[in-house]
């Protein structure tokens, strides 16, 4: 019931400001971010990579202008270099969302996007590590998955993020699963219309674990990106029933939830890779977190009145 109205308050700025200031928020902000600043989150990454793997995200989406698409660009050449400096390109790779690197810009807005991401790929590469296009509203799932083939052209390591609640998405996942294609399936975390999206939450699963059976019998590597256990659990039979080792296919949850679970998994001898978002436009990933998990919105008001 409260989904829809946190994801549309998600892209509110009058929404934003009252968030952004009230008191409880840093505590609970903090839950789901490494920190406001790549310094803040390199020790975080440092700590994971002992036994996980991880992709970062520097945290931002919609930006208005070219100059600030070229802010992201900057802020993740920088993070490339200081994974590779710091020795964890092996085991950290970053996430990006296009619109932060121009996307949705008026005019030439999806030539500015590819343009910059090269320029990240290109980053990667010298790091020794890969780069993930995070998928965003079904506005945009075309153009990314354009721009995902025009980069994998150079970069054949590029991976994708494909959402099981979109009806195409079953597809999707049959073009995307050959060989040396990197699939990141997840459920999907923005408010869609019926028209394009499945709504119920066993529809969803249904439509995951038929995403899930293409992936896992194809020649890709799936990225199995869900903390829940019924869909962790079947994701590990079929990658059996496929005959996968445990190195072509991996497990991935977000940073701050079921953090034992990733040390079990990882204890295992599975992958597991954290998705670990940093920096201070927190606000639209920070809400999509609160909007998935009920308890979360409860918790976040009685911490505003406790104040
Ligand atoms: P759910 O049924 O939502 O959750 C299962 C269980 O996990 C819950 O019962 C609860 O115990 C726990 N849990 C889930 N969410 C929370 C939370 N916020 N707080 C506390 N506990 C929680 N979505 C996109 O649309 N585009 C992307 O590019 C994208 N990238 C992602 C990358 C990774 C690595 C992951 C793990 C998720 C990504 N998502 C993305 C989000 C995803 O679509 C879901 O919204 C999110 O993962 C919740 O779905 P779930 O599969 O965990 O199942």
């Amino acid at each position: 019931m409260l989904r829809t109205p946190l994801l549309m308050a998600a892209r509110s700025s009058v929404c934003r400001t009252v968030v952004e200031a009230a008191p409880g928020t840093g505590a609970l902000v903090s839950r789901y971010v490494a920190g406001t600043t790549q310094e803040r989150a390199m020790p975080v990454v440092g700590a994971l990579v002992a036994d996980r793997y991880v992709t970062l995200d520097h945290l931002g989406e919609d930006v208005g202008d070219a100059a600030q698409a070229q802010t992201t660009v900057d802020a993740y050449t920088r993070l490339l270099a200081d994974l590779a400096d710091a020795g964890h390109a092996e085991r950290a790779e970053v996430s990006v969302k296009l619109s932060a690197v121009g996307q949705f810009l008026p005019g030439d807005g999806e030539k500015i996007a590819l343009e910059n991401a090269r320029e990240i790929c290109r980053a990667a590469e010298a790091a020794g590590t890969t780069v993930t296009l995070d998928m965003e509203d079904h506005t945009t799932t075309d153009s990314t998955l354009g721009i995902l083939r025009e980069l994998r052209v150079d970069f054949p390591w590029v991976g994708a993020v494909l959402q099981a609640y979109l009806r195409r998405t079953e597809a999707d996942c049959r073009d995307l699963a050959t060989a040396g294609s990197r699939v990141r399936l997840c459920k999907g975390a923005y408010d869609e219309p019926e028209s394009v999206a499945f709504r119920g939450k066993r529809e969803v699963d249904l439509s995951y674990v038929r995403c899930l059976k293409a992936l896992m019998a194809g020649d890709g590597y799936p990225m199995v990106a869900s903390h829940d256990p019924r869909l962790i659990a079947i994701a590990g039979v079929l990658a059996e029933d496929n005959g996968r080792s445990a190195d072509s296919y991996e497990y991935q949850m977000l940073y701050g939830i079921r953090a034992a679970e990733q040390v079990r998994i990882a204890a295992d001898g599975r992958r597991l890779r954290v998705y670990v978002p940093y920096g201070d436009q927190w606000y639209g990933y920070f809400m999509r977190r609160l909007a998935e998990r009920p308890a979360n919105v409860a918790f976040f008001l009685r911490s505003l009145v406790s104040k």
